[in-house]
């Protein structure tokens, strides 16, 4: 097929994933988009795992490795759709760059990938040693790695290639993520009355500031394990003339080759029994768990309800091994000719 064909199928495929808002929750029609291309190109059959990711495998006529190409289908919303240069679900073309929600991240890498899968099959004929799989995932923006991983058990790669952006550099790695979540609960009265109560805000504040003196581990390719405060709730709330009785602030922490579930909350974990040990914090021996890893509940696009950690959902059984040993076993040509981004 003639280059500027291939580019045609290519755009066309992207813009009409972009035209599918999908998000996350909502895929069902860029799944179907999906689908009828791969159906136009002759392939019938497709599996759907739990979560409504769209799995197509290329099978070779010979036995070798599994190849999979992995890209999320939905995208975070547009708040504000007047505010874009172009509108956000057409996927118009100005210049040389297609313009919607979703182009980087990443519908023009699930589109690469699948018209990849299907010029490939039809090139080759079959003639190949392993297989080529195509996953087109969702879910990913809410609860990041929960479908990937599904998606793994079934088709056993080899090798994972994931098309997300990075400034056209080949990366070998990713820092993982976990939300932890520390509570302080006080005593409510009235604010003309403080002293009969106990302000849970100011429990807060200490417990904050106290958390910014943490410095998490640090990785020489992945960075820094970062652990940012990303947002306080207090209730009641507004607290109009009360003295808040309970405070929630949400961490944002990402993580690296080796850690587990234990490391990262240990730190944590010392500090605020520091905190209760010396009794000015009295009040927050009422809690249950001073911390924990957030929850988040989402309906999928096959109606089911998914009900999950945001963050590892047990990373000292699941993620660290495995990360580790693919990250021990990337030995990509490209990574050993450019030591600068992948010292080794
Ligand atoms: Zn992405």
């Amino acid at each position: 097929m003639p280059v500027q064909a291939y580019a045609s199928s290519l755009i066309s495929l992207c813009q009409n994933l972009i035209r599918a808002k999908s998000l996350s929750g909502q895929e069902e029609e860029v799944i179907s988009v999906l689908k009828n291309y791969f159906v136009s190109r002759g392939i019938q059959t497709f599996t759907t795992d739990e979560y409504g990711s769209l799995i197509v495998t290329v099978r070779g006529k010979e036995k070798g490795p599994v190849i999979l190409f992995d890209g999320h289908v939905d995208t975070v919303p547009v708040p504000d759709p007047d505010s874009w240069t172009h509108p956000p679900f057409e996927g118009r073309i100005h210049g040389n760059r297609i313009y919607g929600r979703g182009s980087s991240d990443m519908k023009g890498a699930v589109s690469a990938m699948a018209v990849a899968a299907c010029d490939f099959l039809e090139a080759s004929r079959g003639n190949f040693a392993g297989s080529l799989v195509f996953a087109g995932v969702v879910q990913e923006e809410v609860f990041e790695g929960v479908a990937a991983r599904s998606i793994s058990k079934i088709c056993d790669p080899d090798v994972v290639i994931i098309g997300e952006a990075t400034g056209l550099q080949l990366n070998i790695g990713q820092r993982g993520r976990a939300e932890i979540q520390v509570e302080t609960l006080g005593v409510p009265a009235h604010s003309a009355n403080p002293e009969k109560g106990f302000n849970a805000v100011y429990l807060m504040t200490d417990a904050i500031r106290k958390i910014r003196e943490i410095t998490p581990p640090r990785h020489p390719v992945l960075g820094p394990g970062i652990l940012e405060l990303t947002d306080i709730k207090s209730s009641p709330y507004p607290g109009a003339s009360v003295v808040p009785e309970y405070v929630s602030a949400t961490y944002d922490r990402r993580l690296l080759v080796g850690e587990t579930l234990e490391s990262v909350l240990q730190p944590l974990q010392e500090l605020i029994d520091n905190m209760m040990k010396k009794g000015a914090v009295a009040v927050i021996e009422t809690t249950t768990a001073p911390f924990y890893l957030a929850m988040a509940k989402q309906t999928l696009y096959n109606v089911r309800e998914l009900n999950r950690h945001r963050g590892p959902t047990d990373p000292h059984k699941e993620s660290a091994p495995w990360a580790e040993s693919a990250y021990g076993k990337a030995t990509h040509p490209l990574a050993a000719a450019n030591p600068r981004r992948f010292p080794r």
